[in-house]
C-alpha cells in the first residue's frame, strides 16, 4: 500500500497531527466501504472498547436487536430526543431515515476513561467534529474505486438507480477525507480493525 498511500498524502493531505485528541473516535467514510463491519468486528474482539448504539427511524433488519445494534424509535420519539438535546449530533442519511448519537452514554463511557467508537456518517462526523474539536476522526477507504463498486453491486441491497445515487455521493464523500485525522485502508477487515484499534493507544495519541 505504499504507492497508494504516498498518492494520497500528496493528494489529500492530512492535517497535522495533534496532541490534545480525545478517545473519542469517529469512523466514517464513503457508501459501501465496510464501516459496518468494521465497527462489527471491533464490538466482538474489543470488548474495551465502547462503541456507541445509534436511534435510528429506520426498522431493524432481521437479526438486529434494539439497544445493541441501534435503537429503533419512531420519527415522534426522535423529534423528542432531539428538542431535549440527548442527541451528540443527527442526520438524515441516504435521503431516507434518520440517525442519530445518543450523548449520555458516550459521555459516562469517556469520564470512565474508555474509548468510544461512533460508526457514522459524514455529515454526523462534522458535527462531532464541530461539538468536540478533539474528536478523532478515522476515514476508512476502500482499496481502489472498483473495488467499491464492486462491494456495492455484490451486497445486493440496493436497486440499480439507488446504486448510481450512492456512487455519485461516494466520489463526494472521497474527496472530504483531508478533513479527517487519519485514514485506514479497508483491504481485509481484521487489519482494518487492528488499525483503528491501535489509534486508541496512547503512543498514537
Ligand atoms: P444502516 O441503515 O445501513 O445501518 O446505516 C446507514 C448509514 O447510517 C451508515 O452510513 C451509517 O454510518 C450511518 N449511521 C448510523 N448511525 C448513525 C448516527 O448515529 N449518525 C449518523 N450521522 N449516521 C449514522
Amino acid at each position: 500500500h505504499d504507492a497508494l498511500r504516498t498518492w494520497l498524502d500528496t493528494r489529500f493531505p492530512l492535517p497535522l497531527p495533534r496532541a490534545d485528541r480525545s478517545r473519542l473516535l469517529v469512523l466514517a467514510g464513503p457508501t459501501a466501504v465496510g464501516k459496518g463491519t468494521v465497527a462489527a468486528h471491533i464490538r466482538e474482539n474489543h470488548p474495551e472498547i465502547h462503541l456507541s448504539v445509534s436511534a435510528t427511524t429506520r426498522a431493524p433488519r432481521p437479526g438486529e436487536q434494539n439497544g445493541v445494534h441501534y435503537y429503533f424509535v419512531d420519527d415522534a420519539e426522535f423529534d423528542r430526543m432531539i428538542a431535549e438535546g440527548e442527541l451528540l449530533e443527527h442526520a438524515t442519511v441516504h435521503n431516507k431515515f434518520r440517525y442519530g448519537t445518543p450523548r449520555g452514554p458516550i459521555e459516562e463511557a469517556l469520564a470512565d476513561g474508555r474509548t468510544v467508537l461512533l460508526e457514522i456518517d459524514l455529515q454526523g462526523a462534522r458535527q462531532v467534529r464541530a461539538a468536540d474539536p478533539s474528536a478523532n476522526l478515522v476515514f476508512l477507504l476502500p482499496p481502489s474505486w472498483d473495488e467499491l463498486v464492486n462491494r456495492l453491486v455484490g451486497r445486493g441491497t440496493e436497486d440499480a438507480e439507488e446504486r448510481a445515487r450512492r456512487l455519485r455521493t461516494a466520489k463526494v464523500e472521497l474527496a472530504s477525507q483531508s478533513e479527517f485525522d487519519h485514514r485506514v485502508v479497508n483491504e481485509d477487515v481484521a487489519t482494518a480493525a487492528r488499525e483503528v484499534v491501535e489509534l486508541t493507544s496512547d503512543s498514537a495519541r
